[in-house]
């Protein structure tokens, strides 16, 4: 028997290395057309975990992943730049309601979430202002904070070194090769069988079983395959900016403010990012430093006094892979033998890759989910119109 897996982001990490973690004796051979671990959608993310969210399947994912990452140094003997730093979406009258909500079910899964009063919010971001002059609230339609969610448990972690570890630890337990630089042209089955994939070069190479983690280029590659995966490619920028050493910023969890515009501090700089509403589909990945002088920055400075400083230092753009309901799709194409999706995270990969990973290597080498029930995530549920409503998205 052989495995394919295409794709080495985080995703295809993960995989990898729950599978040979629950002793799949089959050599694994992992494909990439770029030239490193994790160089894509991986390496660009702002590296944010939080198990706050509306559906059960993201909160068990998360939650499950958020005690690998606290517990990985135990695992491995390695370091992932794991910071828990905590999360706080600051929120107004209408959302503090909405998810006051939550919190029962929240606590019944061991999630550690709270909400605090506006006057608590200074504590956690240092001068944020909850209440602004009505000019300004007019102006950029924005509300006064009713108070925060605070997510104790939430972190950052460094998606790469992550990725590059997996793929160190998998290689070691034997049997893992890794292939950069070869592009994967299709999936090729026949009588409803995984028979090989064929690169861009003409070459075939044998599989038996063949595992999807082509984020947001699984679409495309599907689709050359004569098969269907609905995933397309969504531009999401980020900016380093420079943070003044008067705002004191220094130990502040991830925040959430208006319009859902979110910060954090890495290495002395802020990382500041927010998803643009009007986005259409596409691999362009031009990064618009427009965007954050309009539409990001104008909403720190009506919160934070000095933010009018945080300048652009560096910029970048990068590729959600979206499906119909902003959720992962994972499981067993119907269909064909042997193919295996974990595809589609739609801005919440990080965050999942240790427990999604574990429970598809369970599918794969047990033939049932074990951790994790992760048949809600199945590509059956768009034709069943099962979608997964997730309210709780940045
Ligand atoms: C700006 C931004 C911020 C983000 N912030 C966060 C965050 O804070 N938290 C979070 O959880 N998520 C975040 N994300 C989302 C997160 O980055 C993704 O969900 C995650 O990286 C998905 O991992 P992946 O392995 O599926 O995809 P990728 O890392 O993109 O890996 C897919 C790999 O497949 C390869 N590939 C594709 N097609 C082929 C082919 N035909 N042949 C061979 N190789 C192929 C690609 O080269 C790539 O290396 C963010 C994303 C962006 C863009």
């Amino acid at each position: 028997m052989s495995t394919s897996v295409i794709g080495a982001g985080i995703i295809g990490a993960s995989i990898t290395y729950h599978l040979k973690k629950l002793g799949y004796n089959d050599k694994i051979d992992i494909y990439d057309k770029l030239d490193a671990p994790g160089e894509a959608s991986t390496s660009l993310s702002a590296g944010g975990a939080r198990n706050l969210w509306s559906t059960p399947v993201n909160l068990k994912l998360t939650t499950e992943s958020l005690k690998r990452f606290a517990n990985f140094k135990e695992e491995t003997g390695r370091g992932i730049g794991y910071e828990n730093i905590g999360y706080l979406f600051c929120l107004y009258e209408d959302e503090y309601k909405q998810i006051e909500k939550f919190l029962p079910e929240w606590h019944k899964l061991g999630v550690n979430a709270e909400l605090i009063p506006a006057q608590r919010i200074p504590d956690f971001v240092p001068n944020l202002m909850t209440d602004i002059d009505d000019e300004f609230k007019e102006f950029l339609d924005i509300n006064q904070f009713k108070g925060a969610l605070w997510g104790k448990d939430c972190c950052a972690i460094n998606p790469t070194s992550y990725t590059t570890v997996m793929f160190e630890c998998a290689k070691e337990m034997g049997g893992v090769e890794l292939h950069f630089g070869k592009e994967v042209e299709k999936i090729i089955f026949t009588s409803g069988k995984v028979q090989a994939i064929e690169m861009k070069d003409g070459n075939k190479v044998h599989c038996d079983c063949c595992v999807l983690s082509a984020g947001a280029w699984s679409g495309e590659l599907m689709e050359r395959s004569g098969l269907n995966i609905s995933i397309v490619p969504i531009k999401r920028m980020l900016f380093t900016v420079y943070l003044p050493e008067e705002l004191n910023f220094k130990h502040i969890p991830m925040t959430i403010i208006d319009k859902g515009v979110y910060f954090r501090v890495e290495v002395g700089n802020l990382i500041v990012g927010r998803a643009k509403e009007d986005q259409e589909p596409g691999f362009d990945i031009t990064v618009e430093k427009k965007y954050y002088e309009d539409e990001m920055n104008p909403y720190m400075q009506a919160r934070i006094p000095k933010t009018e400083y945080c300048r652009i230092l560096s910029c970048w753009g990068g590729l959600y892979a979206v499906t119909p309901d902003n959720n992962a799709i994972i499981g067993k194409y119907p269909g064909v033998e042997g193919l295996y999706l974990i595809t589609g995270f739609s801005g919440h990969g990080i965050m999942e890759a240790p427990a999604a990973g574990q429970a598809l290597a369970e599918l794969i080498t047990e033939g049932d989910y074990k951790t994790i029930d992760l048949s809600s995530l199945s590509i059956e549920r768009f034709e069943e119109g099962n979608l997964i409503k997730e309210t709780i998205v940045i």
